[in-house]
């Protein structure tokens, strides 16, 4: 193979794996080359002289310093300059080229070609000695630290002390003062290093590429190759090219040029650049000056180069597909390109900028649906924290519901309601939450919890309701009977402001600066990009109005899970629900029931309203009925009056519904076939509202009734005939027909071993991932998070299982499901609409299983368009 290439402007020796064989300078220096931009002739040494000097034990084999000879003599036909000459010295920039970003690698060593001779025809040519002696100073700084290893600091005193003997301020005043200064480097090198800067440009430029070779073998090269996985052999490429004057005079500079003002999508150069004309060599560069004000004001002598440079940057653009970074050299008023590579941005500007890409012909609309991570919309629908502003992290948990807030510490739901009647922003910590909680999380800006995971109660509802929640956060400690929430030897207390990072999991002291979302038009193309390349449906998991219509705002095609629990919390129903629960016979039960009716009713008027004529599944009542009944002392003495019975009642009835495993108890369709009464109520409530909403807006509604935690087909038989009877009588009273469909969850085991047959009796079916994998793993979807974490970090787990679907065994069983469903039932409509349904890893397992759609919380509904597309292209 060959062991150097050389590039010039239009014109560039290729190789086939270009960045293996010269590394990402040397490979785009030659796509650059090739693009006809102005780049600065050169060369590229290629990684297989880096393994042949390698072989050769370190020292540049003959052959690879012939070639060496042979691309210097062209490039000094290309320049029209010589290597050492007496007349038009050549001068060459030395850089290491690596496969990939890389510390530890040798730094650039500039002018080398430069000797007591070839500098004095340098500041002849000109005529500036100044800047020449400046050049070789830095050069014989560079060399000898490359070279000799040599300490920098001590050129520093070097110069000082020779500053104070000679009496120059800033540098030498004169050729005279300046080569005492390099008289004195030339001794010290000789005297402490016993080394010679070599005064043959061929042999400087022998000893800097093997230098800079060896670099690949320094410790923090070795440690970042082991890191990250690159093999030792994968060998290092230098690429030679004339230098650029960039800091020569005011016509001189550099900067770094983006296609697009990322912030608009629009093509314009942004980005930024700095005059050269340096005093002082080693000082900081100067600071940058914006690009775009910079060409606005107009900088005369700068106008062509930025045209031209304008020019070329549009070209990359195009060649490259993607919005670029140009880094650029001005060297006395000439324009040399450096190098380029995609733009860096933020989640919003990634979407403007693909969707401009798309208007701009410059690619297809697939393409700009796979550029775009769907987990980074997440940052473009919420709040987030400006990290700009110093933070004090007082603990991490998880990320429970994304986005940030801010507010005043309370700790329980009756405070949090109060402090927000008071118009205080709130964040409501609690250990866990607990379906009462509900309230006090609507009016809360963020919920923390100490205990639980991201499947947890507070979760779950967070993201339902699209608050920030970080849960987990194991390192707090409430301390209930203070009334004081402990973070190591620090002390809050209710009132104290907190900010919560609902995607890091972060809780941070104080109230940090939000940085808002805005939804731009562009955010709205991409989704119907997506929405023209995806199979799966997408709806959401929604119970509430303000979900309903942000789903729908957010193109949910439908209510994929109402989990009707939710809404008996809400106001005064939690009195009639604990008065039904409470009763001791049917006749009190259905009294009870009786007046929730109207509620559930026109809760659901509402939201087939919302959804108008999209489809709404609505579950039955899932939870036991538990969680419905106080918890603490004055709780209890509290709904005892209001439901006007006697204190031991209710202690009695708390006792009796305590359960071991609540979550394996009595709960989903174990409910309502102890009590027909509270199924029959809520499906009365969904047949009633569909006729009235089908009336009012003239839409028919088509409702979905789906049952929990079915696991055998009988349970099934079980509900839906009463439901069917329900159905008749309401269309009965009525004289109206409507047109439902009866379905169920898939949650247990067992129901997925026999699909076949629930299927017979099912007209869908929803698979509630949360549960199933609860109970397919035997894992408390509650208690997760105490050992989770660790089977992560232990490499047990790479994922937690109830956040991306587990697809060996979950999802095993999930396929088998369908199979087995479509076996009896050929066109069963098939969904999921656990915490999964808005996973983009797990979305596209269930593109691959052929699930109909899934369903996930309002705020997710973007990500799971954007994913159904991805996976379905
Ligand atoms: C599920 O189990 O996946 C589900 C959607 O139901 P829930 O989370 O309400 O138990
Ligand atoms: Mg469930």
């Amino acid at each position: 193979p060959k062991r150097i290439y050389t590039f010039r402007q239009g014109d560039a020796e290729r190789t086939a794996d270009a960045v293996a064989a010269l590394g990402l300078k040397g490979a785009n220096l030659a796509v650059l080359a090739s693009l006809d931009a102005p780049v600065p002739p050169g060369f590229t040494i290629a990684t297989h002289a880096w393994r042949e000097t390698k072989g050769a034990g370190g020292d540049l084999p003959q052959a690879l310093k012939a070639d060496l000879r042979s691309a210097v003599e062209w490039l000094e036909g290309v320049t029209g300059r010589r290597f050492g000459g007496d007349r038009r010295p050549l001068l060459l920039a030395v850089r290491t080229s690596a496969g990939t970003q890389m510390p530890g690698l040798a730094e650039s060593v500039l002018d080398v070609g430069l000797t007591d001779r070839t500098v004095d025809v340098v500041a002849a040519e000109l005529s500036d000695s100044d800047f020449a002696y400046r050049s070789y100073r830095r050069f014989i700084e560079s060399y000898a630290a490359l070279v000799f290893d040599a300490d920098l600091a001590e050129f520093e005193d070097l110069s000082d002390r020779e500053k104070d003997r000679v009496g120059w301020t800033v540098e030498p005043r004169n050729v005279s003062e300046w080569r005492m200064l390099i008289a004195r480097y030339h001794d010290f090198l000789e005297r402490e290093l016993d080394a010679v800067v070599p005064q043959t440009p061929l042999q400087q430029l022998v000893e800097v590429v093997q230098a800079s070779f060896a670099s690949w073998r320094s410790l923090p090269a070795a440690n970042h190759r082991m890191l990250h996985a690159v093999p030792e052999n994968a060998g290092l490429a230098i690429t030679v090219h004339a230098m650029i004057f960039n800091e020569r005079n005011q016509k001189s500079g550099r900067g770094r040029a983006v296609s697009r003002d990322l912030s608009t999508g629009a093509p314009q150069l942004a980005g930024e650049f700095s005059i050269g004309g340096r005093i002082e060599a080693f000082d900081e560069p100067p600071e940058p000056i914006d690009l775009a004000s910079f060409v606005e004001q107009g900088a005369p002598s700068f106008s062509p180069v930025f045209t031209e440079l304008a020019g070329h940057v549009r070209r990359i653009e195009a060649h490259a597909g993607d919005a670029v970074e140009v880094e650029f050299m001005v060297g006395d008023g000439s324009l040399f390109l450096m190098q380029y590579r995609p733009a860096r941005r933020s989640a919003g500007e990634a979407v403007r900028v693909a969707v401009e890409l798309v208007s701009d012909g410059i690619i297809e609309q697939q393409e700009a649906i796979l550029r775009i991570d769907p987990a980074s919309l997440d940052l473009l629908l919420h709040p987030t924290i400006d990290r700009d502003a110093g933070l004090t992290v007082l603990a991490r948990g998880m990320g429970a519901s994304p986005g940030a807030a801010c507010g005043e510490i309370a700790f329980t739901s009756e405070r949090a309601q109060a402090m927000a009647a008071d118009e205080r922003p709130v964040i409501l910590v609690r250990n866990e939450t607990h379906p009462e909680d509900i309230h006090g999380m609507h009016v809360a800006e963020g919920v923390l919890t100490i205990r639980g995971g991201t499947t947890s109660h507070a979760a779950v509802v967070a993201r339902g309701i699209g608050k920030p929640c970080v849960t987990g956060a194991g390192s707090l400690r409430i301390n209930a009977a203070s009334g004081t929430l402990h973070a190591g030897d620090r002390v809050l207390k209710e009132g104290d402001r907190i900010t919560i990072d609902g995607s890091s999991g972060e809780v941070i002291e104080g109230e940090v600066r939000l940085i808002r979302p805005s939804l731009s038009g562009d955010f709205a193309t991409l989704m119907e990009f997506a929405d023209g390349a995806r199979r799966m449906g997408v709806r959401t998991n929604a119970e509430t109005p303000h979900e309903a219509r942000a789903a729908r705002s957010f193109g949910a095609e439908g209510i994929g899970l109402c989990r009707t629990e939710h809404m008996f919390f809400e106001g005064d129903r939690i009195q009639s629900m604990r008065e039904m629960i409470l009763a001791s016979d049917e006749t009190g039960r259905r009294r009870a029931l009786a007046k929730l009716l109207p509620i559930q009713r026109s809760d659901f008027i509402e939201l087939f309203e919302i959804m108008a004529g999209l489809p709404v599944t609505i579950r039955l009542l899932d939870p036991p009925l538990h969680e419905f009944l106080p918890n603490s002392d004055t709780e209890i003495v509290e709904t005892a009056q209001k439901l006007a019975v006697d204190e031991a009642v209710v202690r009695q009835r708390i006792a009796a519904l305590q359960e071991f495993n609540p979550m394996l108890g009595h709960r989903g369709c174990r409910l309502a076939i102890s009590y027909p009464e509270i199924a029959e109520m809520q499906a009365r409530a969904i047949f009633e509202a569909a006729i009235e909403a089908g009336e009012r807006a003239g839409a028919a509604v088509v409702p979905e009734i789906m049952i929990p935690l079915v696991s055998l087909r009988r349970e099934l038989d079980f509900l839906k005939s009463r439901i069917d009877a329900v159905a008749a009588k309401v269309m009965e009273e009525r004289g109206r027909r409507i047109d439902y469909l009866v379905g169920t969850m898939i949650e247990l085991p067992r129901a997925i071993i026999r699909a076949d047959s629930i299927a017979e009796a099912a007209e869908f079916f929803s698979f509630g991932t949360n549960d199933l994998t609860q109970t397919v793993y035997g894992i408390s979807r509650d208690d997760a998070a105490n050992f989770l974490s660790t089977y992560v970090r232990q490499g047990i787990l790479d994922r937690d299982p109830f956040q991306t679907i587990d697809v060996e065994g979950v999802g095993e069983m999930i396929a088998l499901a369908c199979e087995k469903a479509r076996r009896t039932k050929p066109d069963i409509s098939l969904g999921v609409c656990g915490e999964q349904g808005g996973d983009p890893a797990s979305i596209a397992f269930f593109e691959e299983t052929g699930l109909d759609y899934v369903s996930c919380s309002p705020y997710r509904v973007p990500i799971a368009r954007l994913a159904a597309a991805q996976s379905a292209i």
